[in-house]
């Protein structure tokens, strides 16, 4: 209901991809008339250029903003991505894949994973187990590299096919901008250097940019990157310091040339004293090291990165600072926080534009009037919390379950102690390969299990339910699967030739 206590200004600090998906998403639903949507951000300043992989929820963002996948993705030089492969990461030498969608189909009730966990022990007596990804066909499709959207009336297994994208983060932010500004968005070119507070409420009440003027506002949405202009350096909200569980503080980020065609997963390679990222897109390759200062100073890790580029490279490697870690409260007082202003956890599994995405749906959801309900608030925040601990958790696993022992990086996160969740979660799965989630966490059954038998941490047994179904049967169904997957992503185009046929991708030549 349009009242006196209806937000009339809301202020955008930051033109990033979390500021502009936040403007974007703002204006489409706020659409009543009075709300006004502002967004500040300074070119002097500049974005932090990265983030470039996504998961599939981005799908329903574009979705709800009316946004059609195929101008998004010519828009952004944008390629399909089917999951990520992990290299070295359990052991040196080995290699997995965490595929989006289900690994093979679940039979009368029981998780397909602990039918696996039953055919491989045997298999495994008989000399050699088929890893569990050949049952996921987003992963077959990957290691083919192939890919098609999956029509809504696909057979089995094609409809598990699920897909996120990978994208040039400049020009997503630009994408965004246009919609924005289409949407009702204005832009202010400026940057803040001081903010107003309310002498009562202390609530923020105006950016005062560089040149006197004043940009004045009700809700203020924090977007300004690291710093937290508004959240922290204006607020002092505070911010819980997770170094201890994830010590990687630096990243290095170089694009170079491709290669050869796109192919349809980011690959995430683990180095001596951290990992290695590479994102194909339609018109280069994105690299990075993530890496822990305590361990590799920035010289030579700039040129551990640029020794194993695949193609020369694009730019200058840019250097970037931060601390893995939450903000406190991701909304106090009337700012809110999205983006690397709420908090940070590394780019392992591409979550941070997610968590952007989570934050403005619940943020809408919310979303206040001019008495700032603190019940509206707290809320927001308990699910924000909740959110980055449930990513915090499953990036932790990637560390912790490794048997990798060859620097002193692998050693201390091999040997840490982790937080009690995933020492739970981590002793669930030992035991009998049980998962189990609460409904709104983000991580499925499948990616637990992905990454927990990918890392090395095979369970020491099956759930007893799994004996109760007929072994002959369940092993003539999985055989079934296991062909059905391979016949279905054989009858797929590469993943370049899909991306020409559809008009994302220009033809070759
Ligand atoms: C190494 C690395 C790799 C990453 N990879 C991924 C990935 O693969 N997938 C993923 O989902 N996420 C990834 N992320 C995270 C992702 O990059 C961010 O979540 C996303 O880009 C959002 O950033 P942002 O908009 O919050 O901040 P920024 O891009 O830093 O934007 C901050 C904005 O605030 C403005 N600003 C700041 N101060 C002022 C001022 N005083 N006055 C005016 N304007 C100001 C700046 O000009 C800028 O417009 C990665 C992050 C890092 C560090």
């Amino acid at each position: 209901m349009i009242n006196e206590h209806t937000i009339r200004d809301v202020v955008v600090l930051g033109g990033g991809t979390a500021g502009w998906m936040a403007a974007a998403a703002l204006s489409r639903f706020l659409g009543n008339g009075v709300t006004r949507v502002t967004l500040v951000e300074s070119e002097e300043i500049g974005t932090v250029g990265v983030g470039e992989a996504t998961i599939p929820p981005l799908i329903t963002f574009n979705q709800m903003l009316g946004i059609d996948e195929n101008t998004f993705l010519r828009a952004t030089a944008g390629t399909f991505k089917l999951g990520i492969e992990f290299v070295d990461w359990g052991a040196l030498g080995e290699r997995y894949f965490h595929p989006f969608g289900p690994h093979g189909r679940d039979l009368q009730g029981i998780h397909f994973h602990q039918l696996w966990l039953r055919a491989a022990r045997h298999a495994r007596e008989a000399g050699g187990a088929p890893t569990i990804a050949d049952w996921a066909v987003s992963a077959v499709a990957a290691a083919a590299n192939r890919f098609a959207r999956p029509a809504p009336d696909a057979p089995a297994p094609l409809r598990d096919l699920r897909y996120a994208f990978h994208f040039d983060a400049a020009r997503y932010a630009a994408f965004l901008r246009r919609y924005a500004e289409g949407a009702g968005a204005t832009r202010v070119e400026g940057r803040v250097v001081a903010v107003r507070r309310d002498g009562g409420s202390g609530h923020v009440a105006a950016l005062r940019l560089a040149d006197g003027r004043e940009v004045a506002g009700e809700l203020f949405v924090d977007c300004s990157g690291f710093r937290g202009l508004l959240i922290e350096e204006t607020l002092a909200t505070g911010y819980e310091d997770w170094r201890h569980w994830l010590p990687c503080d630096r990243a290095l980020a170089v694009p170079c040339a491709l290669p050869r065609d796109p192919e349809p997963y980011t690959r995430a390679t683990a180095r001596p004293f951290g990992w290695q990222w590479r994102i194909p897109l339609q018109h280069r390759l994105g690299n990075g090291y993530v890496y822990a200062s305590r361990y590799l100073d920035d010289e030579a890790a700039e040129a551990a990165l640029l020794s194993t580029l695949e193609g020369e490279p694009q730019a200058a490697p840019r250097r970037l600072s931060f601390v893995a870690g939450r903000r406190l409260s991701a909304w106090n007082a009337n700012v809110v926080s999205l983006g690397l202003a709420s908090g940070f956890v590394e780019p392992l599994e591409s979550t941070s534009i997610h968590l952007v995405q989570a934050g403005i749906a619940k943020l809408i959801a919310l979303f206040p009037d001019r008495r700032f309900d603190p019940e509206e608030r707290d809320e927001f925040n308990r699910h924000m919390r909740d959110l980055f601990e449930d990513v915090r958790d499953f990036i932790i696993l990637h560390y912790k379950a490794t048997r990798r022992g060859d620097t002193p990086f692998w050693d201390a996160v091999r040997t840490m102690n982790v937080p009690e969740t995933l020492r739970r979660r981590m002793a669930l799965f030992a035991g009998k390969g049980r998962v189990f989630r609460d409904t709104a966490e983000l991580f499925t059954t499948p990616s637990w299990v992905a990454v927990g038998l990918g890392q090395g941490l095979m369970p020491a047994d099956y759930e007893p339910a799994v004996d109760a179904l007929d072994e002959v049967k369940v092993a003539a169904a999985l055989r079934q699967m296991h062909a059905a997957c391979a016949a279905a992503v054989a009858t797929l185009p590469t993943h370049a030739d899909y991306l020409r046929r559809s008009g994302i991708m220009a033809p070759a030549g």
